[in-house]
């Protein structure tokens, strides 16, 4: 799952930014509403955490060029507590949900999860593969009820092979979806990870298969 994060008060988004990341998120931090505005052209995200009160462009203009490009992944929206106005336009506009500042980190990642699960279908929030279950929202994964202890790299690992299921994912695919930008990318570090993932899966009878200059492909030996 990669979320965009558009606040420009660099401490409060160095908190979020690190506590999404140790749920499992990627997280991309932009400061200001151009650079928004032009990372959601750009990119593919899953969701958008939009602060009202962006330099530049403000927030509000921002989800409404969004919205204008039929672009529809969930979009949390962050005001000041005087600032009611601006956060009824803000669901005017098309936002699903909104936090006052300030707020606990906690109450913001379970409105991130809620909003990642209202935006799908039932079937999708829980993907099922072999005897593994994957809680896409809560990120747990189970095998026969039992928890599997991924890391969070591994479980990004594991979300995008189990989307493309049964097609090949290349090296470039799953550093896209493992990485933000700021965040040093090295094909060994990922290989590394992989390789982690496939050990931890081989117990469980499903396989990670490598082909050989194109990528990775899952296996389900039961099937
Ligand atoms: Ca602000």
């Amino acid at each position: 799952m990669r979320v965009l994060l558009s606040e420009d008060d660099e401490i409060l988004a160095d908190g979020i930014a690190k506590a999404l990341r140790q749920a499992g998120f990627a997280v991309d931090h932009v400061g200001t509403g151009e650079d928004a505005d032009q990372a959601l052209q750009l990119n593919n995200f899953d969701l958008l955490i939009l602060d009202l009160g962006l330099p530049k462009i403000d927030g509000l203009e921002v989800l409404r060029r969004l919205r204008a490009r039929k672009q529809v992944l969930p979009v949390l929206i962050l005001t000041a507590r005087d600032r009611l106005e601006d956060r009824v336009m803000g669901l005017d506009f098309g936002a699903d949900d909104y936090l006052t500042k300030p707020f606990d980190l906690p109450e913001l990642e379970a409105r991130v999860r809620a909003l990642l699960r209202r935006g799908r279908v039932a079937a999708d929030v829980e993907v099922v593969y072999g005897a593994l279950r994957f809680d896409t929202v809560g990120r747990r994964v189970t095998v026969h009820d039992q928890q599997l202890e991924l890391s969070a790299r591994e479980l990004a690992v594991l979300e995008i092979l189990l989307q493309r299921g049964g097609k090949v994912v290349s090296k470039e695919q799953l550093i896209e979806h493992m990485y933000g930008w700021d965040e040093e990318v090295s094909h060994n570090a990922m290989e590394v990870n992989v390789h982690r993932l496939r050990k931890k899966l081989e117990s469980v009878g499903i396989n990670i298969r490598t082909i050989r200059g194109l990528g990775y492909l899952l296996e389900s030996r039961s099937s």
